[in-house]
């Protein structure tokens, strides 16, 4: 099962702090509002959501596309 980090548009203040943590460079700052996670390049360590100052980021299980 691969994991995928899931920030909560509601409760992001686009800090972009997540977006400096990922070493995958999945994360953008969608029109300065939230923050957006690349589907098919997050690999759900979790690191952004550890990082996360407003604790808004959950990683979910994904079942694998094919
Ligand atoms: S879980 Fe990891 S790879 Fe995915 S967006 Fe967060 S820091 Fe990046
Ligand atoms: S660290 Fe949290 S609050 Fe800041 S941009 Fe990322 S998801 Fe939003």
């Amino acid at each position: 099962m691969k994991r995928l980090a899931a920030p909560d548009r509601k409760v992001c203040v686009a800090c972009g702090v997540c977006m400096k943590a990922c070493p995958k460079n999945a994360i953008s700052i969608y029109k300065g509002c939230y923050a957006l996670v690349e589907e098919a390049t997050c690999v759900g360590c979790g690191l952004c959501a550890k990082v996360c100052p407003a604790g808004c980021i959950v990683i979910h299980e994904r079942s694998e596309a094919k």
